[in-house]
């Protein structure tokens, strides 16, 4: 299950997307073509993965649900200040 998460690039609220570099087809057509150069690719293709925000693309993203108990916790240490 993907976790839902907020990116702090772009401020969106959306379930982590895993983003892959570059295309599978692109790796089909190379491995045709050439078979190093498109084992390559697809070693780099599924390798090179990571997850990241469903808008941008950012990595910078934080789980929603920490984010939003660190807001509370927040909240309640200004409280007690104020
Ligand atoms: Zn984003």
């Amino acid at each position: 299950m993907r976790k839902a998460v907020c990116c702090t690039r772009c401020q969106s609220v959306g379930l982590i997307t895993y983003m892959r570099n570059g295309s599978p087809r692109v790796g089909l057509l190379l491995l045709c073509l050439f078979v190093v150069p498109g084992v390559l690719y697809f070693l780099g293709y599924f390798l090179s993965g990571h997850w990241g925000c469903n808008t941008c693309g950012s990595r910078e993203v934080v789980p929603l649900l920490e984010r939003e108990s660190f807001q509370v916790r927040r909240m309640q240490a200004e409280e007690r200040l104020a």
